[in-house]
């Protein structure tokens, strides 16, 4: 087994406080929200100054995805459930039988189906692979998400 970095997105605030709305659970079907923490696990060889990853540039990045995720309302925009429609300034979700209009600038749109702690966590970890340039020696990442403390997901890829 190779060796492996850690960051600890509570200790290394990579946070974010979002809102979002889970239509497919009854009771996260209201908008609410959670403080969310960030983890990452990098495994690879190490280079010959011993090192895997530098941990500041994984930091930043880290930091980097999350602020734009940082006090937005998380609007899935693959929901089969919701019904996203772009007025002008603001956008209109419904589902089942309700309808929020909410100020678009508040929101971010993300390329998921839903907003769980586990497809936050599949987002972030693209983001991560897009934005950072990976050498061969790094074998997999893994990302967390954690919805409040104590709970949370994670997933991981191979590089
Ligand atoms: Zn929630």
């Amino acid at each position: 087994m190779s060796p492996c970095i850690n960051i600890d997105g509570w200790r290394s605030n990579i946070r974010f406080s979002s809102a979002h709305i889970i239509p497919e659970y009854e009771k996260c079907g209201s908008l609410h929200g959670h403080t969310y923490a960030v983890h990452a696990k990098i495994n690879g060889e190490m280079d010959d100054k011993g090192i895997i990853m530098d941990f500041s540039l994984l930091k930043e990045t880290l930091r980097g995805i999350v602020n734009r995720l940082d006090h937005k309302i998380l609007i899935p925009r693959a929901s089969k459930l919701l019904k996203i429609e772009k007025e002008k300034n603001n956008v209109k979700l419904s589902l089942l039988n309700k309808q929020y209009v909410l100020p678009i600038n508040d929101c971010i749109f993300l390329p998921v189906s839903s907003t769980s702690a586990e497809n936050l966590a599949s987002y972030i970890l693209n983001e991560l692979v897009k934005k950072l340039s990976l050498h061969r020696q790094i074998e997999s990442i893994e990302i967390g998400v954690d919805e409040g403390y104590g709970q949370g997901a994670r997933v991981s890829k191979k590089n």
